[in-house]
């Protein structure tokens, strides 16, 4: 009788360096004044120009990279 084998199973640590930031939009979206401040009394959601829906208390940090879409249709807007 011989043989203690140990073992040891390596149990490999899944890192997901995801992290799912609930609904915190990546991008700065843009959004029509009276919407914000509609959302902001009411405490609903807004709709960005580029149809994205967020709570308003949500909305991007400053700095954040400006959604491209909302950027081509603010562009559209002012030229309009
Ligand atoms: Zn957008």
């Amino acid at each position: 009788m011989s043989g203690m084998g140990t073992q040891t199973i390596e149990r490999p640590d899944i890192d997901t360096g995801e992290t799912t930031d609930d609904d915190t939009p990546k991008f700065f979206h843009y959004v029509k004044k009276d919407k914000i401040v509609e959302s902001a009394v009411m405490g609903n959601h807004v709709v960005a120009l580029c149809g994205e829906v967020f709570p308003v208390t949500r909305s991007a940090k400053p700095g954040s990279p400006v959604c491209p879409k909302c950027k081509k249709i603010y562009e559209k807007l002012k030229k309009g």
